[in-house]
C-alpha cells in the first residue's frame, strides 16, 4: 500500500489517496492545537502516540463488535484506513465533570455521574463546533434518525469498553471525543481517534492529568504525560 496524492490536511493528521479507491493513509502529526484553534504547538513524539495507541483500541472494540475504519498499521504514523464520510458530528460520552461541561453548567471538575452522558457538537469550524442536540442534527439533515440511534449505541458501548480497560491501567476515562464515517454502503463505523488528544485520563490514584489538558493549560509535562499514557498501555 502507497501514499499518492494528499486529500486533506487537518490540524494533527494528513489524509492520502492509495491505489484503492475505498481506502485512505492518514498520517498523524506532531502539531497540537487547542482552545478553538487560537493555541498551535508541538507535542513531540504525539504524532506516533496517538496513531499507535488509537489502532490498539481499535483493535480492540473491532473484537468486541465495535465496527470500526482501521485496516492496517504501517508504519509508527501512518495507518491504512477505510475511506469514509465523516459524519458532521462530535461525539462527546462523559463519566466525570470536566472542561466545557464544568464551565457550562457552573460545576467543579470531578463529580462522578451515576451514568454517562452524551452530546454533540455539530462539525463545523467557521460556527467553532456549537453544540447540537440530535432534533437539530437532522432538521440539518447531519445524519439520519437510525443512523443518530446507531451512533449513540455505540458511542455507549466503546464507553463501556474502555472505562473498563483503562481503570485496569490505573487511569479514570474522564470524556472522550468520537467521530462517526459512513461506508460507501451506508454503514456507520468509528473512525478518527482515540488518544489524550481526544480523551481525558486522570491517574486513579493522584487525578494528575495524563492528557491533553496539559498543553490547553499549559500546565507543562505535556510529552510525559502522553508518554505515560504510551507505558500504561503498551508497557514501553
Ligand atoms: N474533544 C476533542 N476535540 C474537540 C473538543 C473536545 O477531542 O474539538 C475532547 C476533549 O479532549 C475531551 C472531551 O472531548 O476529552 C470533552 O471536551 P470538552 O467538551 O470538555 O471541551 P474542552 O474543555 O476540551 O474545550
Amino acid at each position: 500500500m502507497s501514499k499518492k496524492e494528499q486529500l486533506y490536511e487537518g490540524k494533527a493528521k494528513k489524509v492520502f489517496a492509495t491505489e484503492k479507491a475505498d481506502e485512505v493513509i492518514v498520517s498523524y502529526k506532531d502539531d497540537a492545537t487547542a482552545l478553538d484553534g487560537l493555541k498551535k504547538g508541538t507535542i513531540n513524539g504525539k504524532g506516533s502516540i496517538n496513531n499507535r495507541m488509537t489502532n490498539f483500541f481499535m483493535q480492540m472494540l473491532e473484537k468486541q463488535g465495535v465496527p470500526t475504519h482501521f485496516v492496517e498499521e504501517l508504519n509508527d504514523r501512518e495507518t491504512v484506513v477505510k475511506k469514509v464520510s465523516i459524519v458532521p458530528l462530535e461525539v462527546i460520552i462523559r463519566n466525570i465533570s470536566a472542561g466545557s461541561f464544568a464551565k457550562r453548567y457552573g460545576v467543579e471538575e470531578g463529580i462522578v455521574f451515576n451514568d454517562p452522558t452524551i452530546e454533540f457538537s455539530y462539525k463545523n469550524d467557521d460556527l467553532h463546533d456549537p453544540l447540537i442536540n440530535s432534533y437539530h442534527a437532522l432538521a440539518l439533515g447531519l445524519a439520519t434518525k437510525a443512523e443518530i440511534e446507531r451512533i449513540k449505541e455505540l458511542a455507549f458501548k466503546v464507553n463501556d469498553l474502555l472505562k473498563a480497560y483503562f481503570l485496569k491501567l490505573n487511569v479514570k476515562l474522564v470524556d472522550f471525543k468520537l467521530e462517526f464515517g459512513r461506508l460507501s454502503d451506508g454503514r456507520i463505523v468509528l473512525a478518527d481517534e482515540i488518544s489524550p488528544d481526544t480523551c481525558r485520563f486522570w491517574d486513579a490514584e493522584t487525578n494528575e492529568k495524563l492528557d491533553k489538558d496539559r498543553f490547553r493549560r499549559d500546565m507543562g509535562g505535556v510529552e510525559d504525560a502522553y508518554n505515560e499514557m504510551m507505558r500504561r498501555v503498551f508497557g514501553d
